[in-house]
């Protein structure tokens, strides 16, 4: 497996895994969420665009996102594969992908995150992020540091305005609505593999790891 889309509702695990394991296998991983989070922190043309979409838990449009993912699969560092983390998120989306790997290039395998939408609130809600490098904490799994800053770099560590309750609710049903009909589009393609995602951290990633070993 090399090619491969971490799909799922926010707050699933997928970026926690998607980090750990592009580490592991050496290829980049792909966070829409985080290049747009970039680009807003940057002020760049992008980032003024998805603002104040991103605040309000809708979805950045179309044409945008398939344009930045193509222009990012185009660098060397894919060449080898990559995940795809928070992309695609609509059907459209899905099927630009399809157009843009062509080249024989396709996706081999789609990993669903499985979670029971009952827990998602309570677990985006408590969700903690470094404001440097990203990496997420969780104040009843996984709590910050007791001064905190990060232990990776001394970043502050802060809740996403996203993560907030009001957005989280708008969050999941943009999900229920525009992306989870992925799940049978890939079905369909065959390539998805579903995971039980409810699971502590570390059996879902083992999970993950004998996926990429079949
Ligand atoms: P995430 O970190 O993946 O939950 O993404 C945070 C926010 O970025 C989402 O709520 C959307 O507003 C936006 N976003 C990220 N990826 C996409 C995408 N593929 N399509 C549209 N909007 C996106």
């Amino acid at each position: 497996m090399m090619r491969v889309i971490f799909l799922g509702a926010p707050g699933t695990g997928k970026g926690t895994q998607a980090g750990y394991i592009a580490k592991k296998y050496g290829v980049p991983q792909i966070s829409t969420g985080d290049i747009l989070r970039k680009a807003v922190k940057d002020g760049t043309e992008l980032g003024v665009k998805a603002k104040a979409i991103m605040e309000a838990g809708g979805l950045v449009s179309d044409d945008i996102m398939i344009e930045l993912v193509e222009q990012r699969l185009s660098l060397h560092d894919c060449d080898n594969g990559y995940i795809l983390d928070g992309f695609p998120r609509t059907l459209k989306q899905a099927q630009s992908l399809d157009e843009m790997l062509r080249n024989g290039k396709q996706i081999d395998a789609v990993i669903y995150f499985d979670v029971e939408e009952d827990d998602l609130v309570k677990r985006i809600t408590s969700r903690r992020v470094c404001v440097q490098c990203g990496k997420t904490y969780n104040v009843i799994t996984d709590p910050p540091p007791a001064d905190n800053l990060c232990e990776v770099d001394g970043g502050e560590i802060i809740q996403r305005d996203d993560d907030k309750e009001e957005t989280v609710r708008k969050r999941l049903k943009v999900y229920q609505e525009s992306t989870s009909p992925l799940y049978q589009y890939y079905k369909a393609r065959n390539k998805l593999y579903s995971i039980d995602a409810s699971r502590a951290v570390k059996t879902v990633r083992e999970a993950i790891i004998d996926l990429y070993k079949r």
